[in-house]
Parts: structure tokens; C-alpha cells; sequence
């Protein structure tokens, strides 16, 4: 698993949202993702509106679970778009 992340940083020349994987942002400022928070909540999607992968965040599973379903929520509240067509 871990090789295979560190392919993927090699590989990728588009790193846009974190830079390195393998730390939790959320376990590391001690928060957790909040709903009313879209301009946080935003960074943890792609331009596109869908939720970016673990891989490339680096956030836990516990964090990425409450992160899914605070980004679902807020778009629910149309706090993020559901799927921007470009
Ligand atoms: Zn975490």
C-alpha cells in the first residue's frame, strides 16, 4: 500500500490539493470535518464537486468517513454543488 502511494507521487506532476500523504490534517489540528465549514470542505473535492480520494488527501479513515458525510451534508444545505458540469 505504501509503495504504492509513493508510485503515485512520483508519478503525479498534478498534486493540487496536499502535498504530502500519510498525515491526517484532521487528526493533526485536532478537529473534525464540519459541514458549515464549505470553504474547508471544498478543499477535500475536485473542481468537479466530487470527494477526492484518500490517497491523495492522506486523511484517515475515521476522518474521511466524517468528511464524506459532511461534505453530503452541506450539499444538502447547497453549501457545495453536487457535480459542477464543465
Ligand atoms: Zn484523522
Amino acid at each position: 500500500m505504501a509503495d504504492q502511494e509513493e508510485k503515485q507521487e512520483r508519478h503525479g506532476s498534478r498534486e493540487r490539493v496536499f502535498r504530502r500523504p500519510g498525515r491526517c490534517a484532521f487528526c493533526k489540528e485536532k478537529w473534525s470535518p464540519d459541514y458549515k465549514n464549505a470553504a474547508l470542505l471544498r478543499r477535500f473535492t475536485t473542481d468537479r464537486g466530487r470527494i477526492v480520494g484518500r490517497g491523495r488527501t492522506g486523511v484517515c479513515s475515521r476522518h474521511q468517513r466524517a468528511l464524506s458525510r459532511a461534505i453530503k451534508r452541506a450539499r444538502e444545505l447547497a453549501l457545495l454543488p453536487f457535480d459542477a458540469h464543465i
